[in-house]
């Protein structure tokens, strides 16, 4: 059996589509638009892209955009300062600090600083727990696991009373994915188990899963023998094993797995997810999707 390929490009190409409909929309009924500004501190290259992509991104879609890019050595106190302009400006929705950000920045008081409900990434403590209330109360999913669940939904998988192993519990993806499978929701109603380094026997439970989502960073790590045959598997690892000369641009490229072994794992699962072109493209795609429901829950029409 070769197993249908979950390809996050095909569904963020139609989410943004279905976003940049909803904007143009709000624009000529209300005249707003949804604004996100992105703080940029120093110049780290895989920061600077992401960054790069997501603005690019945010224009593409008719929002008001303000990159904000700031020196490395700047104090703690003037980004906290930066980001209060950004919590009582009117015209700004979302406010986005890329991380990680420099040693002498306490990235927790950066984090707790922005406004909740203008949190789009969802890391901060009050949208952490309004996750794990579930429901309305719900307001800005993490964009990692919210794209996760997109992609589930999407793909037809059925979820109520489904077996959700976890691999990996970070507090970007692995606890809130958790949670979010298990409330009582549509996408979600699951029975979820969550594994670690500390968990005895990792092919056991992997084993059990209906849906496996694996965030470990570990190339490899989930063996094709631990998968349940049929099984939806989500690989949400990005691990750089080398580099290539790409045959487009001619330029030096990573080479990047995830931690499943795809290429024997795709002959056992039902669906799968690829890396890259899997999970990746999901995070922009539900960012953005996060900074216009923030404009709706403004306008009361969330
Ligand atoms: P992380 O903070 O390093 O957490 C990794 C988790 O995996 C930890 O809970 C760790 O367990 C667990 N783990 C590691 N090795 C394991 C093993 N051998 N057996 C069982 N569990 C193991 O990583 P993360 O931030 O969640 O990211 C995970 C992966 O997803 C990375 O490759 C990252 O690049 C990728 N990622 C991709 C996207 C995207 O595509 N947009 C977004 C975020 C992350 P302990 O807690 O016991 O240490």
């Amino acid at each position: 059996m070769t197993a249908k390929l979950i390809l996050g490009t095909e569904v963020q190409a139609t989410i943004l589509k279905e976003i940049e409909a909803e904007v143009h929309k709000i624009k000529q009924e209300r005249g707003v638009v949804p604004g996100l500004a992105t703080i940029l501190v120093g110049d780290n290259p895989a920061s600077v892209s992401y960054v790069t992509l997501k603005v690019k991104t945010a224009l593409s879609l008719g929002f008001k955009e303000v990159q904000d890019n700031q020196p490395a050595d700047i104090s703690e106190k003037d980004l906290l300062a930066l980001i209060d302009k950004y919590n009582k400006d009117d015209s700004i929705n979302g406010i986005l600090v890329q991380l990680p950000l420099p040693k002498h920045i306490d990235e927790k008081k950066v984090i707790n600083a922005i406004d909740p409900d203008k949190d789009v990434d969802g890391f901060h403590p009050v949208n952490v727990g309004r996750l794990m209330i579930g429901g309305s109360e719900c307001k800005f999913p993490p964009c990692t696991p919210a794209g996760i669940q997109e992609l589930i939904i999407r793909t037809g998988v059925e979820t109520k009373g489904a077996e959700v192993v976890v691999v990996g519990r970070s507090n970007i993806v692995g606890k809130p994915i958790a949670n979010m499978m298990l409330q009582k929701a549509k996408g979600a109603n699951s029975t979820v188990t969550i594994v670690h380094t500390g968990t005895k026997d990792l092919a056991f439970h992997c084993l059990r899963a209906d849906i496996l989502i694996v965030a470990a960073g570990v190339p490899g790590l989930v063996k094709p023998e631990w998968i349940k045959p049929g099984a939806c598997v989500i690989d949400v690892g990005v691990n750089r094993i080398g580099e290539k000369i790409s045959e487009k641009t001619g330029k030096k490229v990573a080479i990047l797995r995830g931690d499943v072994d795809f290429e024997k794992a795709k002959e056992i699962a039902g669906s799968i997810t690829p890396v890259p072109g899997g999970v990746g493209p999901m995070t922009i795609t539900m960012l953005m999707k996060n900074t216009l429901n923030s404009l709706k829950f403004k306008l009361g029409i969330a």
